[in-house]
This record gives C-alpha cells, structure tokens and sequence, in this order.
C-alpha cells in the first residue's frame, strides 16, 4: 500500500498538485501554516530524508527551487521557507511556506483552514507561474 504521500503520487488519495516530474511530485499541505504551503517529495519512498542517496537528496532540492520560484511569485513574500521535520509522514518531504517573518514558519501556529475551491485556485495559482 506504501506511505499516503505514496498513494499521493499514484492518485489514489486526492491532492492539490502543484508539479511533478520523473523523480519527484509537490502539492499543497493539507494543513498550511500559509496559502501556498508546499510539500516536496522524492518518488522513490524512503522515511529519513538523510536517508536518501546524493543524487536524490540534491536533485529533491533543485526541484524544490523551481517549485519555491512560482510560490513566490504567486504570492509575494520576503523568502520561501524551506523546512524538514518528517515527524508525521514517514515519506521524506520537504516543506515549502512563503515567509515575511519567523513566526510565520512557526509549525505550532494554528493551520489555516481553506475550502476545496480555496484550495484549487492556490495550486492553479502556483502552477501557472511554474517554469521548468
Ligand atoms: P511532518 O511529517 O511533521 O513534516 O508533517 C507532515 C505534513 O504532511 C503535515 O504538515 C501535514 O499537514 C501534511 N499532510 C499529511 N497528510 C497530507 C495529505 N493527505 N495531503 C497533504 N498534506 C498532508
């Protein structure tokens, strides 16, 4: 059956998707600390993303950039965060959330709470400012 995040890629759990590619597949947090809160993950499923071998970690971090590009672009910010913690999915992922402030990437802050429709026009917002 594999991770969520495995059955993520396979569409047989509904997500928000932002990109994919050969290697690697981003879409929105479920529970973003931010309207446009990104998760990256390899393809490949390994739990401990310093568990990956080199040319998968660095290739998930390139892939990361461009995706950070069109979130910044869709919504404007002073950076993208870029976090790992992996405490809850056992599928190695990378979260990107568009910051101003630190508390902003605060993961003990609430979650936003947006609706289907909230939801698919952030991807869709995203995904048009995509330039791979
Ligand atoms: P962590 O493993 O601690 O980095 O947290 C896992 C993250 O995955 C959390 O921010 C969850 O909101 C997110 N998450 C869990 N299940 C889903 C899902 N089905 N779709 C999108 N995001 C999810």
């Amino acid at each position: 059956m594999g991770t969520v995040f495995s059955r993520i890629i396979r569409a047989e759990i509904p997500a928000y998707k932002i990109a994919e590619d050969d290697r690697y597949f981003a879409f929105l947090d479920i529970n973003p600390l931010k309207a446009g809160h990104t998760l990256v993950i390899p393809k490949q499923e390994t739990d401990y993303i310093f568990d990956l071998d080199d040319g998968t970690l660095a290739g998930m971090v390139i892939f990361s950039k461009k995706v950070a590009a069109a979130i910044k672009k869709a919504f404007p910010c002073n950076r993208i965060g870029m976090a790992v913690l992996g405490l809850e999915v056992p599928h190695a992922h990378i979260h990107l959330v568009p910051i101003d402030s630190l508390e902003d990437m605060n993961f003990r802050n609430p979650k936003l709470k947006f609706s289907q429709d909230e939801f698919s026009s952030i991807a869709e917002k995203i995904r048009s400012k995509i330039d791979f």
